[in-house]
């Protein structure tokens, strides 16, 4: 067997060409949506995701700004900063670029952000909220993955779904949203006793881990959709994900490529939430 692939790319022109309509309706109605993007530092993998993030709004439309302090900015200025775009009628979204320098305490950062702005989904309402099964916003990667299943025609109801990686922004989002969905979820994560197990009676796995093509074709059952969220540098400057593409290709039914994957997915979902949050706005 050899898997389909599941374009990333394509899917996410696909989307951002149908947000297109929807930003012109908000602006025409005098609702823009607008995201403004906090970096701090000049860490240079940061620098190119606030760039590609900037970019991205700008061609469907969106208005955006990038507002950028040096490493050892005070936490109150940005803290300021953040109430000030709470109360700006024309910012919809607003996002802290993390990592945060380790002076900053990252958790009071992203509980400043208005729930109502929280584009990124990280904030502590919307996270219950989503455990809930009632979300407000969906955290980026994730709802990606989420629109590459509806794409694939991926039905989740009763299958077995295992997501190796915990984190809050991706793993245990994801999990939830396949738990939301009618999967029956595994969260595997570094202290997990048997990886093997769990991966190879699983007919959905995703990979959140960060580590390059740990997961291979003999841990994956014949069939199953494999996801690939990771993006690992290699020592040649080329990217490729936490799953052995070349080895699963040929055990899996589905699959996503690095880069190509779930990589172009996450800003699309970006503008997807910022464009939500100003129809909810405009709809008040
Ligand atoms: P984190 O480092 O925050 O989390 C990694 C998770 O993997 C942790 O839960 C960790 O377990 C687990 N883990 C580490 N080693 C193992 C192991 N040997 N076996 C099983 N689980 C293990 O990473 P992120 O969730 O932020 O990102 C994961 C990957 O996805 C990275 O490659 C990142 O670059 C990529 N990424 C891609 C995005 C995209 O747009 N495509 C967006 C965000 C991330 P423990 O909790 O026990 O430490």
């Amino acid at each position: 067997m050899t898997a389909q692939i599941l374009d990333g790319n394509a899917l996410a022109q696909e989307l951002r060409e149908s947000f297109q309509s929807r930003v012109a309706v908000l602006t025409a109605k005098g609702h823009r949506p607008g995201l403004v993007v906090i970096l701090v530092g000049e860490d240079p993998a940061s620098q190119v995701y606030v760039r590609n993030k900037v970019n991205a709004c700008e061609k469907v439309g969106l208005y955006s700004e990038k507002i950028t302090y040096d490493k050892d900015v005070n936490p109150q200025v940005v803290l300021d900063k953040i109430a000030e775009l709470n109360a700006d009628p024309k910012v919809h979204g607003i996002l802290v670029q993390l990592p945060l320098p380790k002076h900053f305490d990252e958790e009071a950062v992203l509980e400043a952000i208005s729930a109502e702005k929280d584009v990124d989904g990280f904030h502590a309402e919307n996270v219950g909220a989503l455990a809930q099964g009632n979300p407000r916003f969906i955290p980026c990667t994730p709802y990606g993955v989420m629109k590459m299943f509806e794409k694939g025609g991926v039905d989740l109801t009763g299958k077995e779904a295992v997501v190796v990686g915990r984190s809050n922004i991706v793993g245990k989002p994801m999990g939830l949203l396949l738990t939301n969905a009618g999967a029956t979820v595994t969260i595997c994560h570094s202290k997990t006793k048997d990886l093997l197990f769990h991966t190879s009676r699983a007919d959905i796995v995703v990979a959140a881990v960060g580590r390059p093509r740990m997961i291979t074709g003999d841990m994956i059952k014949p069939g199953a959709v494999v996801i690939d969220v990771g993006i690992n540098r290699l020592p040649d400057g080329k990217l490729c994900g936490d799953v052995d593409f070349d080895s699963c290709k040929e055990v899996a039914s589905l699959i996503t490529p690095v880069p190509g994957g779930v990589g172009p997915m996450t800003i699309t979902m970006l503008l997807a939430n910022t464009i939500e949050a100003a129809e909810r706005k405009a709809a008040q």
